[in-house]
């Protein structure tokens, strides 16, 4: 069987808050479905491979933010993977990159992948703490919680979904959270988010590779619990 292949882009500039534990969360629930799993680093300087199933971006700074995305742009490889149907799962500065523009150092606009219909600018304080989120109903996955810390506010256009709507927190600033088109999404959620949510985590793997047996409840109980005890922290009881 042909491993699965995750490309984790950019480590070196595009990690925050254990961001890396995403790609973690995906070896190891692949794994665990006796799915082979390949995961590939790809620093800034290294040519970014089209042959990947699942891309993995972090959060970052403003500059680092502004340089992977000159990067990606000139490498092209991420785009071309994304053309031929790959997921691609970033979060919040990679989150911010995937739109059209966002705000970069002091604020300027900077461009950005324009692989969805969304721009972000500065808000005027930055968001920064827990929040607690409501997937849109068609993706069939439970109530996300996250810790998040951004200056972005993010509008979406009418091409994009919101991936969820903000029950705490300030997600993209309007109520909403997130977006996705296709198998391209991106979230404002560290955490890391996939450790929180294995929800999420695996609807990116069906998107890659179909269905997939479930995993047995023993090996969900450590995610359980740390889902129960985020959420009951922060939830009206
Ligand atoms: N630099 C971006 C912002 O402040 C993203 C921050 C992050 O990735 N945590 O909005």
């Amino acid at each position: 069987m042909r491993s699965l292949r995750l490309v984790w882009v950019y480590p070196d500039l595009l990690s925050t808050y254990g961001d890396r534990g995403n790609v973690l969360v995906l070896e190891r629930r692949a794994r665990l479905r006796g799915l082979p799993v390949e995961i590939v680093e790809v620093n800034s300087d290294q040519r970014v491979p089209r042959d990947g199933d699942i891309y993995l971006m972090g959060g970052g700074e403003d500059l680092p933010q502004t340089l992977a995305t000159r990067r990606l742009l000139a490498d092209g490889g991420l785009h071309e993977a994304a053309g031929g149907g790959a997921v691609v799962f970033a979060v919040c500065a990679g989150y911010q990159m995937l739109g059209t523009e966002f705000g970069g150092v002091e604020g300027a606009p900077v461009q950005g992948l324009g692989l969805l219909d969304m721009r972000s600018g500065r808000g005027e304080v930055r968001a920064v703490g827990e929040i607690v989120a409501d997937v849109d109903p068609g993706l069939n996955v439970g109530r996300l919680t996250g810790f998040e810390n951004h200056q972005g506010v993010t509008r979406l256009g009418p091409n994009v979904r919101p991936l969820a709507r903000t029950e705490l927190g300030t997600g993209n600033g309007d109520g909403t959270e997130g977006a996705y088109l296709g198998r391209v999404l991106g979230t404002y959620l560290h955490g890391p988010a996939l450790v929180r949510n294995p929800g999420l985590a695996d609807l990116l793997l069906y998107w890659a590779a179909g269905p997939l047996p479930q995993i047995p409840p023993q090996a969900e109980e450590l995610a359980n619990a740390l889902r129960a005890e985020r959420l009951g922290a922060v939830l009206p009881r």
